[in-house]
């Protein structure tokens, strides 16, 4: 990989032997490994047997989980928040698991939704609760940077399962509760856009 860094900095008019680059095709391998090191994590291991039988029926909400995570059409960061709630059926996961799930799916190249989907898809298939919703909202500086949107933008997906779905009432808790920079309204309308991202070129 320290090669074609190299190349890429010639390639780009760089010289990649002047001091301030030699190190930079290690580093730049170095960072790019941890930033995809999702692709290497096991589910099994991280969750641990951290599963508990509960006779609990509320909702459970982690919410604001850092997440930084590599947009898949231009190779640059999409960071912001990840909020995840479920209600048990019969089990519940530590709730520390639940940001290192998020990590296993973020720290690799990904869109907004499919990240999104993958969260909620792996705490159903683990914890098999009533119902799973999450909600991300993220910067992209390939959008920020580029100057495609303004600055300050941020796109917002959800992904909703079971009672969350079919409950308008379980599901307004949930928006209620974490509370959006961009209001509860515009989540509905978010569920099914496609990111602005993959529009450009
Ligand atoms: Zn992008």
């Amino acid at each position: 990989m320290q090669d074609l860094i190299r190349q890429l900095l010639a390639d780009l008019g760089e010289d990649p032997s002047r001091e301030g680059l030699l190190n930079t095709p290690k580093r730049v391998e170095k960072a790019l490994k941890f930033l995809t090191s999702g692709y290497d994590a096991n589910l099994d291991d991280i969750v641990n047997g951290a599963l508990f039988t509960v006779d609990y029926n509320e909702m459970v909400i982690v919410k604001d989980i850092d997440f930084y995570s590599m947009c898949e059409h231009h190779l640059l960061p999409f960071f912001g928040k990840c909020h995840v709630a479920y209600i048990p059926s019969t089990k519940v996961i530590g709730l520390s698991k639940i940001p290192r799930i998020v990590d296993v799916f973020s720290r690799r190249l990904q869109v907004q939704e499919r990240l999104t989907n993958q969260v909620a898809d792996t705490i159903r298939d683990i914890v098999r609760p009533l119902g799973v919703a999450v909600v991300v909202e993220a910067t992209h500086l390939c959008m920020s940077m580029r100057g495609v949107e303004k600055q300050n933008s941020f796109a917002v997906t959800s992904a909703m399962a079971g009672v969350f779905r079919d409950q308008a009432r379980t599901r307004m808790e949930f928006l209620e509760l974490i509370k959006l920079r961009s209001g509860v309204s515009s989540v509905r309308e978010s569920a099914s856009t496609s990111l602005a991202c993959m529009a450009e070129d």
